[in-house]
């Protein structure tokens, strides 16, 4: 079974941190290197939700650049779970707007607020990202890719999702 998912969100909120907490379990604060276009992670579990073995599940990590904004168009089509990361700094909403608009009808949505082990000094508060995923019927939770709070939970959150309706 393999299993799409994309990371989308505005550059720097964290996407690639909190890929590389859930597949590598570290957090790499200093080697901070702009994703350029797309790159990917697969997890192959063995344990977690089924046995034997029987999924994959493939993580897109997309830019959040404008100019890599067609390439992310693409991968919308051929993924089936979507991981939506808050911006930390400023409140948009275009990207859940956008997941609607050009990923699959029945994808897979989860609503993550970054950075909560830096709560207080946050633009975007957990209510606000509670509201905003309310508003969207899609679920909502608090992430910290650097103390590693809720990245493995949410992840096979939605692997649990996409292999329920698989
Ligand atoms: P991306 O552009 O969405 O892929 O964001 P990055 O993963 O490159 O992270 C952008 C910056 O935010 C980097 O300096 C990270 O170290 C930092 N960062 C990412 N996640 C967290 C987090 O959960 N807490 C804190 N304090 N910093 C984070
Ligand atoms: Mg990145």
């Amino acid at each position: 079974l393999n299993l799409q998912t994309i990371l989308v969100g505005d550059s720097g909120v964290g996407k690639t941190s909190l890929l590389v907490q859930f597949d590598q379990g570290k957090f790499i604060s200093e080697s901070f290197t702009s994703t350029v276009g797309i790159d990917f992670r697969v997890r192959n579990d063995t344990s977690d939700l089924c046995e034997p073995s029987c999924y994959s599940l493939c993580i897109w990590d997309t830019a959040g650049q404008e100019r890599f904004r067609s390439v992310t168009h693409a991968y919308y089509r051929d993924a089936q779970g979507n991981l939506c990361c808050l911006c930390s700094t400023s409140p948009r909403r275009a990207w859940l707007t956008e997941i609607f608009d050009y990923a699959q009808k029945d994808v897979v949505i989860m609503l993550l607020g970054n950075k909560s082990d830096m709560a207080a000094e946050r633009v975007v508060k957990m209510e606000e990202g509670e509201k905003l995923a309310k508003e969207y019927g899609v679920p909502f939770m608090e992430t910290s890719a650097k103390t590693g709070v809720n990245v493995e939970l949410a992840f096979l959150a939605i692997a649990k999702e996409l292999k329920h309706r698989a």
